[in-house]
């Protein structure tokens, strides 16, 4: 037997036991002729006493850090308890050792505050993923998996596996293609999603179908995307949206008490696109906190007031920053380099102190006198000691700009707490999405999507596409979608329309999705779902922004794997083998 206990069980009431341990050397510590080791394993740390015999021996082998041993001896009270561990009161009188294996020096400490930086840490994948930090990270990402599994099977769902080489499942980005080699120059191409296979389960007639999937998608990579990542996916047969947002937040909260015994009894608020641009300029509002935008009159035609920074705006908006108003120079100057960065692409900033004595003091008080400042800052609900920050500009950019000062001024003042969850749906997203450079309208969500009821005569007319809303849905957890799905088209010629409505004729049509049009023909139930990014649920509920740290193998910000050094050229034999050149 390797060994009898964990590094991670022994307690007081094991003292006088003997005990059989195994695991990695995390530190060793030489006290004159005796030695002290930390031993390390998946459940914790153990400390080991050797004695003087045993230490020359030891030294025989130079232990070093991560080499993995094995020990026999007894527990034995420790005399210097340490109470910030939990076998802090015990260590491991050793009568005997074995060394397992020798270890290189790793090439960095395997610590929660390691000195290592993230390329070198990732290179060594395995050594990082000995470090505790990570250990809770991948423990936590299987208690959700867990928990979302159990939720499933009890609500009557099948886990259905979807193949990956497939033919292209469009969700906005570009295919990974694999060639073929037995059809040369042909190629398979990745999922993006399990999309048309899990309508087609539907068709086949399992009306509740999910999957932890692996999806691929070839993207410019952003901070914190994985070109590869997994997805709660789900579709349901005979449902309407609200039973789909019901049942998922349902899911919702139990994840949330399961893996943080959090209680959420609030019910999800449901706001709508529109009114999450309106309120906090983007799709995706982290309702955490307050300080809503303020749409201000003095856009063009709307007010002339003189000042023509204003006037040539599509857009004035506002927030209050409470408590603000006595912000620096310094502080102001900041912020104001902070919004003229090309990431957010603003000219300047406009603030208006609100002063404890009711005066106003602004970076435009030439062209406002007190009382149209007084107008302004009352308009965005600012009090004495507030400060007022406004953006102006075009609209889109605008918005968005004000949409991400919010969430920075937010981080600032501490309103985004990341142990606090709050979850909303956002519906009736808009079903078509103008691409100006190519001037034609793609899908927001997928060409699969059904437009609302009411508005599906619109598919005819091209001038009301940007009109048309959709019954699309996204769950949305502290700022970020966590998932987003729709009711689907399940009729053949709806579906036609909107092929047609993305500019694809029918050859094309029948081309790309031909199997799904004659899917449609053989009595198709009304269907919807939803797919949630798991990656980024877990990593939320760990309390961080970052998706690369709940995988166990992630790849780096290019799309690299450090490790492997993929991807990597292939050799000529190879590609020869493939037909490719
Ligand atoms: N397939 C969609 C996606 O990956 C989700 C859905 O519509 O169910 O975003």
């Amino acid at each position: 037997m390797y060994r009898t206990h964990t590094c991670g069980e022994l307690r007081d009431n094991h003292i006088g036991t003997e005990t059989t341990l195994a695991g990695w050397v995390k530190k060793v510590r030489a006290f004159g002729s005796m030695t002290f080791v930390d031993l390390r394993d998946r459940y914790g740390v153990t400390q080991l006493f050797f004695n003087e015999e045993l230490t020359q021996k030891l030294n025989e082998h130079s232990l070093g850090r991560e080499f993995v041993i094995q020990v026999k001896g007894e527990v034995i009270e420790r005399e210097n308890k340490n109470p910030n561990m939990p076998t802090g009161h015990i260590e491991i009188k050793v009568a005997s050792f074995e060394i397992l294996n020798a270890s290189e020096t790793p090439p960095f400490t395997i610590e929660d505050e390691t000195d290592g930086g993230d390329e070198l840490r990732m290179k060594y994948r395995y050594l990082d993923l000995r470090r505790d930090i990570n250990k809770k990270k991948l423990t936590l990402r299987y208690e959700v998996s867990r928990a979302l599994r159990n939720f499933m099977h009890e609500q009557d769902f099948l886990e259905i596996e979807t193949p990956f080489l497939i033919k292209s499942t469009p969700e906005g980005a570009r295919d990974f293609v694999v060639p073929s080699r037995m059809h040369e120059g042909q190629f398979y191409a990745l999922p993006q999603s399990p999309q048309l296979f899990k309508q087609l389960l539907m068709v086949g007639g399992y009306d509740k179908y999910y999957q932890m999937v692996k999806c691929f998608r070839d993207e410019d990579l952003r901070a914190d995307r994985q070109p590869e990542f997994t997805q709660l996916d789900c579709e349901m047969s005979f449902v309407n949206q609200n039973d789909v947002l019901t049942l998922f937040e349902k899911l919702f909260k139990h994840i949330l008490k399961e893996t943080k015994n959090i209680d959420y009894p609030e019910a999800l608020p449901q706001m709508t696109f529109a009114e999450a641009m309106e309120r906090y300029g983007n799709d995706k509002p982290d309702i955490r906190f307050g300080m809503e935008l303020n749409t201000l009159p003095f856009g063009i035609g709307k007010d002339d007031c003189g000042f023509n920074v204003f006037d040539k705006s599509e857009l004035v908006v506002a927030i209050n920053a409470a408590g603000c108003a006595s912000y620096t120079r310094k502080e102001l100057d900041a912020l104001t380099d902070w919004v003229k960065r090309p990431q957010i692409g603003m000219t300047g900033l406009i603030y208006i102190k609100c002063n404890e004595d009711g005066s106003y003091k602004s970076s435009v008080d030439k062209f406002f006198d007190q009382e149209k400042l007084k107008a302004m800052a009352e308009q965005c609900n600012a009090k004495a000691g507030d400060l007022v920050l406004i953006l102006c500009g075009k609209e889109t950019l605008t918005r968005k700009a004000i949409s991400e000062l919010r969430l920075f001024m937010g981080d600032k003042l501490g309103m985004r707490n990341p142990e606090e969850f709050k979850a909303l749906w956002v519906v009736d997203f808009p079903l078509f999405e103008h691409d100006e450079e190519n001037d034609h309208w793609v899908a927001r969500h997928h060409p699969f999507t059904s437009p609302k009821p009411e508005h599906t005569a619109w598919l005819g007319e091209k001038d009301k596409y940007g009109e048309i809303l959709a019954n699309a849905y996204d769950l949305v957890l502290n700022g970020n979608e966590i998932g987003g799905g729709s009711i689907r088209i399940h009729k053949k010629d709806l579906q036609q329309q909107m092929f047609k409505a993305l500019g694809m004729d029918e050859e094309e049509a029948n081309e790309k999705f031909g199997f799904l049009l004659q899917a449609f023909e053989y009595g198709t139930p009304p269907h919807g779902g939803m797919a949630w990014g798991f990656d980024r649920l877990c990593a939320l509920l760990g309390g961080s922004e970052s998706i690369r740290d709940f995988i166990a193998f992630p790849k780096n910000n290019a799309g690299r794997d450090v490790m492997l050094n993929a991807p990597a050229a292939i050799d000529d034999k190879q590609k020869a083998e493939l037909g490719l050149k």
